[in-house]
């Protein structure tokens, strides 16, 4: 399906804001999108538009996060931190006060909800918030890099307008705060692709892991092994995702595309191209369902620019080519130059990264099926 309507929310007031220059994540991620999107002339055209954001509502926050977790947010970004503060996670070294934090949450937060109200008015049948995917954040916690936990917020907003809601999360991290936000809940799937939680933060996000009461069975985690390739870990998507996608018949899907599963990523160890999330947007865009998505991790920025471009570019419809190297040419741009295009070159995988990783990724689909297709009467 080629996507009709598509919405890329930004505003250069985003760029107002940064974490601190040791930090390891970057919010220049979304502005270098934005630019390389627009020299590609894929922001406007063919039904695709760009949207400003608004900051979210209060009222909107506190459908997840707790009066006294937004009270101390506010003032430790106004200068007043404090022990209980620092206990709700509120800077520490992940989660550090920086200059204007509580309106960038709050603003980035606002331009998933933005996504979400587009949906709803069926003003767009897909919606891309480069800012968002701070899945970490609990109702109470500030966690690996995020404060104001959007996608969450997402999900319930859609929810609670009837909708149910598929939301998948392929971020190198287990999505923790949106697989507990939904725990007991059936009118929100979670299915998160991340790597073994033995070898990486937050430490969740087993296989059993599988959600509780009218829940059981609507939390779907999948853990991969260190060294992860392509074809790995399409297997695992494949064999896991779109069956219970088919079998659960989502109204609307919100993925969260942490770019950090990426080979060369400092923060974690898996060796994906970005041609995997391509393929990922094809089998989403294959059940015909309006797709709020949003970026997440990735921690090294030129590849994640490079992946968020091409995601954009498949999911509204500017890429048609099913799997070759590219149909948009070459990219160049200031000190850029993609001369392949957007798509990363193939990766070699030895003998021993096969045979290391293919038995883990077989062990995880058999856990996961055995764990919850049954649910599904799969
Ligand atoms: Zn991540």
């Amino acid at each position: 399906m080629a996507t009709k309507k598509a919405a890329f929310i930004y505003s250069s007031e985003l760029e107002k804001y940064h974490y601190p220059p040791e930090h390891p994540f970057n919010t220049i991620r979304a502005q270098k999108t934005r630019q390389i999107l627009n020299s590609m002339g894929l922001l406007s055209g063919d039904g695709r538009k760009e949207v400003a954001p608004v900051p979210a509502e209060r009222v909107v926050l506190k459908k997840f996060h707790s009066a006294r977790y937004l009270h101390a947010l506010k003032n430790a970004s106004e200068g007043h931190w404090d022990n209980e503060a620092f206990y709700m996670g509120i800077g520490t070294s992940d989660c550090p006060v920086f200059e204007g934090l509580y309106e960038y949450a709050l603003l980035a937060c606002g331009a998933t909800l933005v996504g979400a109200k587009l949906i709803l008015a069926g003003e767009a049948d897909a919606a891309f918030n480069p800012s968002g995917g701070y899945h970490h954040a609990g109702p109470e916690k500030a966690s690996g890099f995020c404060y104001i936990n959007d996608v969450a917020l997402a999900c319930m907003v859609l929810a609670e307008a009837g909708k149910k809601v598929l939301y998948i999360d392929v971020d190198v991290h287990h999505g923790d705060g949106v697989a507990y936000a939904f725990y007991d809940r059936c009118d929100v799937m979670t299915i998160s692709f991340h790597q073994d939680p033995r070898t990486l933060f937050p430490g969740t996000g087993f296989a059993d892991e599988i959600g509780t009461g009218a829940g059981k069975g609507y939390c779907v985690n999948v853990p991969l092994p260190i060294g992860t390739y392509d074809r790995a870990y399409m297997e695992a998507f494949e064999a896991i995702a779109p069956p219970l996608i088919s079998a659960y018949k989502p109204d609307v899907i919100v993925f969260e595309l942490g770019a950090d599963a990426l080979a060369g990523d400092p923060l974690a160890h898996f060796r994906l191209t970005n041609n995997v999330y391509a393929e990922v947007i094809r089998h989403l865009l294959s059940f015909d369902k309006p797709i709020l998505m949003t970026g997440g991790g990735g921690y090294n920025v030129e590849n994640t620019v490079r992946a968020w471009v091409l995601a954009w570019s498949v999911l509204c419809g500017a890429d048609s080519n099913a799997g070759k190297n590219r149909t948009l040419g070459g990219v160049m741009l200031g000190s850029t130059d993609w001369r392949r295009g957007l798509r990363d070159s193939a990766l070699v995988v030895s003998n021993h990264q096969h045979n290391t990783v293919m038995p883990a990724v077989e062990a995880a689909i058999k856990a996961v099926k055995a764990k919850v297709f049954a649910v599904h009467g799969l």
